[in-house]
């Protein structure tokens, strides 16, 4: 009975629909295909109708349309589908601007007919959403070594103020040869907070500051430079490290010293050519000559002192050395060696044993007047030996007025030495002579008070002191 029912319901139904279609199909016959002959008008009326059914589901549909603030942004299937995208969008800006963001929006949904096409696209509406943010804008962030310097919207102007900054870190001292930035330093686009966009000025400023200033000490009196290095932590080296101008031995109170360096925000490694000159002290060489006394000496060689020139090829970090390689030394003058000439020849003192020096070389009192005493008297008993002081020839011996029974040696080199007041004599005139050959006896002939052997030693005719010849 239903199925009865429900089929006369569907015959009915395609009756009238036949029709209707009958009717379309005449219409469009009689009006605008009039010359098309149809044979056939309801199947042709049929093909039509589910054409039209076909293209009206392939491309249009109802569903619910979102509108923001009157824009519409798309076909959701929920309005959660939207909401969704509006927290992700609020949540991303909370956590760029630190606080909790609300997007300012007049949300409405409403049933609509659609193209198939015009799908809502979830990405490109959380984007736009986001863009649409007054308080956040996209920035260029420089950042060095984590650090976050500032954001600014011209990205050439950072980079040129980040080379700027570089180039500045290399003046100062000796031209730099090269140099190399050790910090990392990094330029990334990103949406931030728009008050965080600062002048390029400023950006400048911080790229030339200092994480930790540097740390001095005033010198005060008394203090020596270990003593404070000791008090700061310091070995001497690190601290003449941190002052490479001071002198420790010159320290003076007052001297303002460095005992932590700055570091600064940006690292740079300079590398710089250091010139200077080493002094080289000259040696002094010793030659010997029996041409000459013991005693005696001359300088044959003027001795100067070298000069080494060194380039160094240097590198500081941050104003502080940190290596240093040679890269020439060049000799910009000779060391002279000094040379010295000294004498071996020596005289030996004529007795064996002194009794007494009963007369120096030099002025004395003598018989109540004064008189200068040319040699020494080395007093002995009558007929001590007396032997030659050095090597020569005998060019007198005999009586000589005040000097009694006399002796004299030459021994070349215009050097003599006479020997006077003697009691006997061994040798005559012409006499080769060795040192220590037996010459004579003391006794106290001529202007004698009592038996001794009066020495002399000549130089070129003038008497000499023979105390430091014969007595070392
Ligand atoms: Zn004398």
């Amino acid at each position: 009975m239903i199925f009865t029912s429900l089929k006369k319901r569907i015959t009915d139904h395609c009756r009238r629909l036949g029709r209707a279609l009958r009717r379309f199909c005449c219409a469009l016959t009689d009006s605008r295909l009039s010359l098309v002959r149809v044979p056939r008008p309801v199947g042709v009326g049929i093909l039509l109708a589910a054409a039209l059914v076909l293209i009206s589901t392939a491309f249009l549909d109802t569903g619910l349309q979102v509108y923001a603030n009157g824009t519409a942004l798309g076909i959701v299937e929920t309005p959660a589908e939207f909401e969704e995208i509006v927290s992700s969008v609020e949540r991303r800006a909370s956590e760029i601007l630190g606080y909790p963001y609300r997007l300012d929006l007049d949300v409405a949904y409403k049933y609509e007919m659609y193209e198939r096409n015009d799908y809502f696209d979830a990405a490109a509406v959380e984007e736009s959403l986001f863009r649409s943010i007054d308080e956040i804008v996209p920035l260029y962030v420089l950042s060095v070594d984590g650090t976050v310097v500032g954001a600014n919207p011209d990205r050439d102007a950072i980079s040129a103020a980040v080379e700027e900054a570089v180039s500045e870190k290399t003046k100062g001292g000796r031209p730099a040869i090269s140099y190399e930035l050790l910090s990392d330093v990094e330029i990334d686009y990103v949406y931030t907070d728009a008050a965080s966009s600062v002048s390029i000025d400023e950006i400048r400023s911080e790229l030339s500051g200092n994480i930790r200033n540097e740390v001095t000490y005033t010198v005060q009196e008394g203090d020596l430079f270990s003593d404070i290095a000791a008090s700061f932590g310091l070995s001497v080296e690190e601290l003449q490290r941190l002052n490479p101008w001071i002198d420790p031995a010159t320290l003076t109170e007052g001297d303002v010293i460095v005992v932590e360096n700055a570091i600064p925000l940006m690292s740079v490694s300079v590398d710089r050519l250091d010139e200077y000159d080493e002094v080289v002290p000259y040696e002094t060489i010793e030659k010997y000559t029996s041409s000459m006394w013991a005693g005696e000496s001359y300088v044959e060689t003027e001795g100067s002192d070298g000069i080494l020139h060194h380039t160094d090829r240097v590198e500081y970090v941050d104003g502080v050395e940190s290596g240093r390689i040679s890269v020439s030394v060049t000799a910009s003058k000779e060391v002279t060696n000094e040379v010295i000439v000294y004498g071996t020849r020596n005289f030996q003192c004529p007795v064996k044993s002194v009794r007494a020096i009963t007369s120096k070389f030099g002025w004395r009192t003598f018989g109540g007047g004064s008189d200068f005493h040319t040699g020494i008297d080395l007093a002995n008993p009558s007929g001590t030996p007396i032997y030659a002081s050095y090597d020569g020839t005998v060019s007198f011996a005999g009586w000589k007025g005040n000097y009694g029974n006399c002796v004299i040696i030459d021994h070349g080199y215009g050097y003599q030495t006479l020997y006077a007041h003697c009691r006997s004599l061994v040798c005559k005139a012409g006499d080769k002579v060795a040192q220590g050959d037996l010459i004579s006896y003391t006794g106290s002939t001529g202007r004698s008070t009592g038996a001794h052997c009066h020495f002399e030693i000549r130089i070129n005719g003038d008497p000499v002191n023979p105390y430091p010849y014969i007595f070392k």
